[in-house]
């Protein structure tokens, strides 16, 4: 209120600097809107929501700001396809041909309490988690199969540790109550299931919110610079932020602004049908080496994949569809998940995973003041509340 005196500076002749408009917060903006926080997380993903909400919790008194871009989370987070689960037994088997039995062991143990965490955390029901059950299945003949077998037990052995028990079993006379066609070996455990990823994010973020962490929607970060005391944070639009520090969470887009870590943008596709009257379909399914997953939802089919058909074209960070990827998955619910019944299209869409030369995820100190915490690849549901917590714990040392 009150006049401008002559000598200083209005905002239309253009003379305020942006450090002027800075030092010009009211007191209620910087006490209480996080001008100038103790924490920003860019990215509002499972893993940046958590990160915020874990940092909160271990320093009540800090300004805690996440910057997302969309209007709400809009990455992977609220685009995949709701999986709760740790690996099916030909990943597993994968895995250890790869890297060994106790790297394949050690990412498993993380998935498995990740995701008894995550339950833990949010709740079973506020995140619509169903125990129907995580399946993979195997066509008549199908060389994976063999492969698989003759390792089933041994696999089981060494995981049993993990878990307290044995998990997997096979039980191919359960295909006949799904309805299936062309499929004759089924391996299932009870320890996995689906989950209503919008209601975990939604629960999520109003949990991150009641807890004092302050989320900041169409917050773009187009770059930031580190200084001996903050970290200088640009948004889109041209507004500043002065951070302690930061914790990278953007997933796919990391390299927009660390382009020195080794993160791929991986586009995922997926198809949801209306509901098909006397669906038996239940639990979470893995077909053709995981390259193709699928659940009921709703009443429908809910099914991903085909991404192996164009590696190349699904390199990207541009959400879309395309007619190569998506009638083969009209194809696999015609021959094999819905065959001979009568559906409808109920809408199809993309997301977009971070992924690299390693399956693990990349979180580490890439700076005096800047954490990043990226490339989830295809498990972030399960791994994300794990991975926003050793984020978290970087910024404590
Ligand atoms: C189709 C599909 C199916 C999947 N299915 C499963 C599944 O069944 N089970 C499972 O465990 N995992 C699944 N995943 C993987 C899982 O969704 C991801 O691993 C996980 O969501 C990654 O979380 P995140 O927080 O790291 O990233 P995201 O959720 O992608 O969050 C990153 C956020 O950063 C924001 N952002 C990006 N750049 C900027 C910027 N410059 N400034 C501000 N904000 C920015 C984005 O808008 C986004 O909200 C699937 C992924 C896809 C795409």
């Amino acid at each position: 209120m009150g006049r401008t005196p002559q000598n200083t500076t209005s905002l239309d002749d253009g003379r305020f600097t942006k450090s002027d408009l800075r030092t010009m917060q009211s007191i209620w903006e910087s006490g209480h809107f996080h001008r100038s926080p103790h924490l920003a997380v860019i990215g509002g993903g499972i893993v940046g929501l958590f990160t915020a909400l874990f940092h909160k919790r271990a320093h009540p008194h800090h300004h805690v700001l996440v910057l997302e871009r969309g209007p709400f989370p809009s990455g992977a987070s609220v685009k995949n396809a709701g999986f709760a689960c740790f690996g099916s037994p030909s990943e597993l088997l994968a895995d250890m041909d790869n890297e060994g039995a106790d790297a394949m062991l050690a990412r498993v143990e993380e998935r498995w309490l990740g995701l008894l965490e995550l339950r833990n955390e949010l709740g079973d029901d506020a995140i619509g988690f169903e125990p129907t059950g995580g399946h993979e299945v195997y066509r008549a003949h199908d060389p994976l199969y063999t492969r698989v077998a003759e390792r089933f037990d041994a696999l089981n052995d060494l995981i049993r540790p993990l878990f307290g028990k044995t998990v997997f079993h096979w039980d191919d006379q359960a295909l006949d109550r799904t309805g299936m066609a062309g499929l004759e070996h089924l391996a299932r455990t009870d320890l996995e299931g689906p989950l209503d990823s919008g209601a975990l994010m939604n629960t999520l973020l109003r949990k991150a919110i009641a807890e004092g962490v302050l989320f900041r929607p169409c917050a773009e970060v187009v770059g930031f610079e580190e200084g001996s005391n903050a970290v200088l944070i640009r948004l889109a639009d041209s507004a500043e932020i002065h951070a302690a520090r930061i914790v990278v969470a953007t997933n796919a887009w990391t390299q927009e602004l660390l382009p020195q870590l080794e993160v791929v943008p991986a586009r995922g596709q997926v198809l949801l049908t209306n509901p098909v009257p006397g669906l038996r379909l239940r639990g979470t399914y893995h077909y053709d080496e995981g390259f193709y997953y699928f659940r009921d939802h709703a009443g429908g089919v809910l099914l991903g994949g085909g991404r192996n058909l164009d590696f190349t074209g699904e390199t990207t960070a541009q959400e879309g569809t395309t007619p190569l990827i998506q009638d083969a998955l009209v194809r696999l619910l015609d021959e094999v998940i819905l065959p001979g019944t009568n559906y409808t299209i109920a809408r199809r869409w993309s997301g977009i995973m971070g992924m690299g030369s390693s399956k693990s995820p990349i979180v580490e100190r890439t700076s005096e003041r800047v954490v990043a915490a990226v490339r989830l690849g295809g498990m972030g549901v399960a791994i994300g509340i794990r991975v926003a917590r050793r984020a978290a714990g970087l910024l404590q040392e």
